[in-house]
């Protein structure tokens, strides 16, 4: 049975750049990213949808739609290319026809769309599906700090553990004979990105491993938010070889001008990402 993918944008956010860009100066994301009226940057939530094997698999789910009118505010949410459940029924598929979630991790802007209300209720945004999380991911989301409690909200995990719908992975995981969740600490210490191994050059979600193209072009940069920067230097370091080895599209969630691109070497020898424009 052959597999496929399709990348789901499921919003749009405007936030300061001193989150994504951390100590990156100005001078340097500044040639990759414009900023708007208020100083801030775009990020794009895409997330991957997948067919393999007869199941019907969801990569992240974005910041959903039970923000509150304080929520919408504070991200300046848009949906310049519709909803997330828009963009799934583009593809003919509807809530109940997803069997899979995988959360690469439980930030609030990848896994909100995980939960919906329903008469004031949290129910699962996916009434059939099984979220998969790593299990390392959800004890941190479970007992956060001061650091992590601002983005890992129980409204977005708590009702699916509750009524038995997460599954917790213990580091890298097998999906379908074409799909895979693999473990890329540093953002958080067990964040996943997901392979898709169905077409002759592979497909790495890579989620916050490197938030925009331009963070996998250059092995310093790390988002503000990852707790341990040092591990995300040497976790993006492998995939990078890797990335120049297989010639892999990677798939780039907060991207807005390139959501899907190939690293390759310039002239200089720099790594530069390429777009690739197939899907
Ligand atoms: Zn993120």
């Amino acid at each position: 049975m052959a597999s496929e993918w399709h990348l789901i944008p499921t919003g749009r956010v405007w936030v300061d750049p001193g989150g994504p860009f951390g100590l990156v100066p100005r001078a340097l994301w500044s040639r990759s990213q414009q900023t708007n009226e208020h100083g801030l940057v775009a990020m794009d939530l895409t997330c991957l949808l997948i067919i393999s094997e007869g199941k019907t698999i969801l990569v992240d789910t974005g910041l959903g739609d039970k923000l509150n009118e304080k929520g919408v505010r504070q991200w300046n949410l848009e949906h310049p290319q519709g909803t997330m459940l828009d963009n799934l029924a583009a593809h003919g598929v509807r809530p109940q026809d997803v069997d899979i979630v995988l959360d690469t991790h439980l930030h609030g802007d990848h896994c909100s769309g995980n939960t919906t209300l329903a008469d004031g209720a949290l129910v699962a945004t996916f009434p059939n599906a099984e979220y998969w999380v790593q299990r390392l991911e959800f004890a941190d989301a479970m007992h956060t700090n001061e650091r992590t409690r601002a983005t890992y909200l129980p409204e977005n995990f708590v009702p699916l553990w509750e009524q038995g719908k997460l599954r917790l992975l213990h580091g890298d995981t097998q999906v379908t004979k074409d799909v895979r969740c693999v473990v890329t600490p540093g953002h958080t210490r067990a964040m996943q990105c997901v392979l898709y191994e169905g077409d002759s050059t592979p497909l790495l979600y890579v989620a916050d491993l490197a938030s925009y193209a331009a963070h996998m072009e250059r092995r310093a940069w790390v988002t503000a938010y990852d707790v341990e920067p040092l591990e995300t230097i040497r976790t993006k370091g492998y995939w990078q070889d890797w990335a120049m080895e297989t010639q892999a599209r990677l798939v780039f969630e907060h991207d807005t001008t390139m959501p899907v691109g190939t690293l390759i070497q310039d002239a200089d020898g720099k790594l530069k990402v390429k777009a690739v424009n197939d899907n």
